[in-house]
């Protein structure tokens, strides 16, 4: 068992660092949030005074931020500075590819191995311990990350080089906004139509139109097995995160010369929604599909 610093014990990293603690670690937690600390000392970790003492002496520093700016800071400030030699470097924010590449290439000019790592699953999996990780780095890097991980998750993937699992992260909530999307409109113009949606969801579920979005999260109430739209989208993927992962998704996309019509269009409407109801989950989209935001 290993003592590991982790910075970040909000909504997600409150879970995976008890999680670590559970799983026998020594835990030495940083959150600028009082209530997170209190937090994390119940679940069993040592609250710190700050991220520099999270990073000394630790074996793995663990990152839950909300954005690259963050990250970048912490690791300038604090990170960098006090983190052990061979101390292995686990960002699992989700964050923009060009700062997790700076960031890995900063590490390696220290001699540090860092990897980026962020994570599928929401909260519940966050505190389940059941997250998927999707990892960029090198071997080594993966090599060293991996058993931290597999303290906090059910699948921790090598995805490639530094910024991969960044990278595999936007590509995979892009897919999932345009079929979440699609997924409402499917189900807005059935009603218009007059169809019975249950109906609908039995025949569409299994033909073409099916996707993780229908029949693993269906966004109407009563259809499909239980989901966010049966608790009135309470709860599950915020509308909000599902636009920071989509303009991190366009920003990466304009980067590499990429165009992305539906992308541009997701983004516009969940902007156009989140102004107004930025912590309902995203499958609530569907209120724009029946007219309704
Ligand atoms: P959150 O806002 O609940 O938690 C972030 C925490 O970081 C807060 O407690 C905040 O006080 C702390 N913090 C900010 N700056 C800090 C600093 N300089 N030093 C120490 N602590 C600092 O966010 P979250 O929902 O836990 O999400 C964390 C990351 O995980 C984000 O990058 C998000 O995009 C990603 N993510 C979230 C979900 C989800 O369902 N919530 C799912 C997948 C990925």
């Amino acid at each position: 068992m290993a003592r590991v610093g982790f910075i970040g014990l909000g909504n997600m990293g409150g879970g995976m660092a008890a999680n670590l603690a559970k799983n026998g670690h020594d835990v030495h937690a940083f959150d600028l949030s009082e209530e997170a600390l209190a937090r994390a000392r119940q679940a069993g970790c040592l609250p710190v005074a700050d991220a520099a003492a999270a990073a000394d002496g630790a074996e793995a520093i663990i990152t839950m931020l909300p954005a690259g700016r963050h990250v970048a800071g912490v690791y300038t400030d604090a990170v960098f500075p006090h983190a052990a030699p061979g101390a292995v470097l686990i960002d699992c924010s989700t964050i923009d590819v060009a700062t997790a590449r700076q960031l890995a290439s900063d590490a390696a000019a220290k001699g540090l191995e860092a990897v980026d790592a962020p994570v599928s699953g929401g909260i519940a999996a966050a505190n389940g311990g059941t997250l998927t990780f999707m990892v960029g780095g090198s071997d080594a890097g993966f090599r060293r990350a991996q058993p931290f991980l597999e303290d906090m998750g059910k699948a921790v993937i090598h995805a490639g080089a530094s910024g991969a699992g960044q990278a595999v992260k936007m590509c995979n909530n892009l897919i999932l906004a345009g079929t979440m999307i699609a997924t409402c409109e499917g189900f807005a113009l059935a009603e218009k139509l007059g169809l019975d949606p249950q109906v609908f969801y039995d025949i569409s579920s299994k033909a073409t139109g099916q996707s993780w979005s229908m029949t693993s999260y269906c966004p109407l109430p009563g259809v499909g097995p239980e989901s966010p739209a049966d608790r009135d989208y309470q709860g599950g993927f915020a509308a909000a995160l599902m636009l920071k992962d989509l303009r991190l998704a366009m920003a990466a996309a304009a980067e590499a010369g990429a165009t992305l019509p539906l992308g541009t269009r997701a983004t516009e409407l969940y902007e156009a929604f989140a102004t107004e109801h930025d912590n309902l989950d995203f499958s609530a989209i569907i209120k724009t599909a029946q007219g309704k935001a």
